[in-house]
């Protein structure tokens, strides 16, 4: 379900700036869009506008083309699912209850419920038997976010908004969190919108993202490799910070360049699945020393990428961004 934005604005009482001023924004249905921006700039009032928590001071948000303003509670319920970065699960509840919460609420028969909730749980990598009689003390800061996320999902909602919703955890745990939750977003297909402070986060994470300043203004909104090749300005640069090659090299996967030969890997060679990207081929040359790797299917050969191939990419990219860089200088103001 799309949801569009239309001039939204919201001012605290008390505060001379409203928090967000006039946003425009399409979220299209079925994508991921990543709201980044630095601390303050308004991300979590934008989502709780949509979330309707709070009131838009003017302004409208539709989802499907319906303002929320005019939607039930029922219906918003069952349309967004929210996920937060303190998780908000009950403490005294178990984790089968917490998760039960608004199926309960929406009033679905108990024997579904309770199937509902291990499927739920099966699904974000926490074993039902083990895990729905616990309490949320008992678990990891990683496995409370995944129950998190399972509450969210719980009544299957179209909608899912997540705000930092893996700022808590270690970074290892963040980057098991996220490669989760793409594949699982691959078999879903929900609108989300996902709040990060980190660009590393909204590049992996976005289809698109917009990138915001002080009132959630937008300085640029577009995908990951448009932001990363062509940066609207100064402030989107900054954001992007040091390493945008190496940024892009991680945004492209072997299954979508022309390999080499596999005779060309040579006897015995270091592999790589067709899955990883040029990141990770370069990572691979780096620790295991070798200048060429065998690309695998389900582990048969499938064709070769050398070093010369991962450097010529990159002056590719560098041309592409020089001369992106060169027609904005072009442009007159
Ligand atoms: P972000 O999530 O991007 O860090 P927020 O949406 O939380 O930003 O906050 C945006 C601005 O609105 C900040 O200046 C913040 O201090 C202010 N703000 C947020 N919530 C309230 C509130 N309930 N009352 C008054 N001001 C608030
Ligand atoms: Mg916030």
């Amino acid at each position: 379900m799309p949801i569009v934005l239309k001039n939204v604005t919201k001012s605290y009482p008390d505060s001379a700036k409203p928090a967000v001023d006039s946003l425009d924004l399409e979220i299209p249905a079925g994508e991921i869009v990543v709201l980044v921006g630095p601390s303050g700039c308004g991300k979590t009032t934008t989502m709780r506008m949509i979330n309707r928590l709070i009131e838009p001071t003017s302004g409208s948000i539709t989802i499907d083309g319906e303002d929320v303003l005019s939607l039930n509670d029922v219906k918003l319920r069952r349309t967004i699912g929210y996920v937060i970065q303190q998780v908000g699960l009950f403490p005294h509840l178990t984790i089968a209850q917490n998760v039960a919460l608004v199926p309960k609420m929406l009033k679905h028969p108990k024997d579904q419920i309770t199937a509902r909730v291990d499927e739920m749980l099966d699904l974000v990598g926490l074993e039902p038997n083990t895990y729905r009689g616990r309490f949320p003390r008992q678990l990891s800061g990683g496995q409370q976010q995944r129950v998190g996320v399972a509450r969210a999902l719980a009544a299957d909602p179209p909608i899912m908004l997540m705000d930092e919703p893996f700022g808590a955890v270690d970074p290892i745990t963040r980057s098991r969190l996220q490669d989760e939750f793409l594949s699982l977003q691959e078999d879903l297909g929900k609108t989300i919108v996902f709040v990060t402070h980190d660009f590393d986060e909204a590049i992996k994470m976005g289809d698109r993202i917009a990138i915001l300043r002080e009132g959630s203004a937008i300085a640029q909104y577009g995908t990951p490799e448009e932001i990363l090749a062509n940066p609207a300005d100064d402030f989107v640069e900054g954001f992007i910070g040091r390493g945008a090659t190496l940024k892009r090299l991680a945004l492209e996967r072997l299954s979508e360049i022309d390999l080499r030969p596999a005779s060309e890997a040579g006897e015995n060679p270091s592999t790589i699945s067709i899955k990883a990207t040029l990141s990770d081929v370069l990572d691979t040359m780096l620790s295991d020393g070798e200048d060429c790797l065998a690309v695998v299917r389900r582990g048969q050969p499938v064709g070769a990428i050398s070093l010369d191939d991962l450097l010529s990419r990159v002056r590719e990219l560098r041309e592409e961004s020089r001369s992106n860089a060169d027609d904005a200088q072009e442009t007159p103001a």
